[in-house]
């Protein structure tokens, strides 16, 4: 399965890109990275802001590859997902 949008259940840090399941996320107003300090945000693509490449290659992969496909959470009738 892959998730286009990412997933809220990762987080990273923004400055070292550290991940952290989001079970090791202190109860902090802003969660902070334990090795720099930084921020720390869902691993989640907001608005505005660009798919992961990685995650959009492969998808157009197992889309050229595959006999059947199942696409769910998506109308695909928003852009990059629309057809
Ligand atoms: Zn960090």
């Amino acid at each position: 399965m892959l998730e286009l949008h990412g997933t809220s259940r990762i987080h990273y840090c923004m400055s070292c890109k550290t991940l952290y399941p989001v079970e090791k996320i202190k109860n902090e107003r802003v969660p902070k990275c334990d090795k720099c300090g930084d921020v720390t945000r869902p691993k989640v693509t907001l608005y505005e802001e660009a798919l992961d490449e990685v995650t959009v290659d492969t998808a157009i992969d197992h889309i050229y590859a595959s006999d059947l496909l199942i696409i769910g959470g998506t109308s695909l009738a928003v852009y990059p997902a629309a057809v």
